[in-house]
């Protein structure tokens, strides 16, 4: 196996020098305060193996890559019948994209766009007793670590900025698409996003999907079955509109956030978190990206 330790680092001391690092995403107000020359990567590897090179430690907001625990969780007891409240096709449109949403009758494309996310927000709502603490406690138990929160500023910042987060679940009320109301769904949505985690504790917190459902402490989350399920929805779906770039250079399924976080896993082997808060022009990190294509060819480890 190639020696990841090395080739990471030289990635690493290679791109922290490029002077093009892509936009801090500022429509969110709280993420503009963000140091564009942050750069952190960790990989844990599924034989115990951990790798880290830069700012691995500094908590970021994870964005949009917390959708992929709230579908795990809402997988973990609804399971089928999501499905018929949700589709799963790549949209191939921005994560805020409205009009699709109003052609397809309020069914969601994916559960990675924001409007899909909503829908599983609000099945979470509806079947959890203390929604927000208690999912909070389902990642803290992911990841082994007590001390993950939300961000209460960015959730904050968000609430007040998010007018097409409004529209989004105004229009899948109106297609009966969501159960609870359009604030209570938006007020869990947006502290989701603002859960603020570090490189490493992105890569235990998705170490089950890279172990067919089993977290770092043995716990069986999900079935086998299920990790596949949303590996495959992350392949096709986790960037936007760049999956298939993503796919093409980089070869793994994996999750991006405007906050700048990606993390990317080869199932039975190793997950990997990547944080760079410089977007590219389709809201993905622009080192993160670079990174991943460089590591899956260095190394020869992706799916394909
Ligand atoms: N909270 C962000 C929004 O809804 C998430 C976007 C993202 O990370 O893709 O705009």
């Amino acid at each position: 196996m190639a020696d990841l330790k090395s080739v990471l680092t030289s990635i690493y001391s290679h791109l922290i020098h490029q002077e093009n690092k892509g936009v801090i995403a500022s429509y969110i107000p709280e993420l503009s305060k963000q140091d564009i020359n942050k750069f952190g990567i960790h990989l844990q590897h599924i034989n115990g193996d951990v790798f880290s090179v830069g700012d691995w430690q500094i908590p970021f907001s994870i964005q949009s890559i917390s959708k992929v625990l709230t579908l795990s969780k809402a997988i973990s007891f609804i399971n089928n019948n999501l499905w018929k409240r949700l589709d799963v096709e790549p949209s191939g449109n921005p994560f805020n994209y409205l009009s699709l949403l109003e052609q397809e009758n309020g069914i969601p494309r994916n559960p990675l766009i924001n409007a899909g996310a909503m829908v599983v927000a609000d099945v979470l709502l509806s079947h959890l007793k203390n929604p927000k603490t208690d999912f909070l406690n389902y990642v803290r138990v992911l990841a082994n670590d007590h001390s993950i929160t939300y961000d209460e500023k960015v959730a904050a910042s968000e609430k007040e900025t998010g007018y097409k987060n409004y529209a989004i679940a105004n229009l899948l009320k109106s297609f009966g698409n969501l159960k609870n109301s359009v604030d209570e769904v938006l007020d869990f949505y947006f502290h989701q996003c603002a859960l603020k985690m570090n490189c490493e504790q992105l890569s235990k917190t998705f170490f089950m999907l890279s172990n067919k459902g089993k977290c770092l402490n043995h716990i069986q989350h999900l079935t086998a079955p299920q990790a596949k399920r949303i590996n495959a929805i992350m392949l096709t779906c986790g960037f936007y509109d760049e999956a298939g770039e993503f796919a093409f250079e980089v070869g793994l399924p994996g999750k991006s956030g405007v906050g700048g976080g990606i993390v990317a896993l080869l199932p039975n082997q190793f997950v990997i978190s990547i944080w760079s808060p410089g977007l590219n022009t389709k809201g993905n990190s622009l080192l993160g990206m670079q990174a991943l294509e460089q590591f899956t060819t260095k190394t020869n480890l992706s799916i394909f």
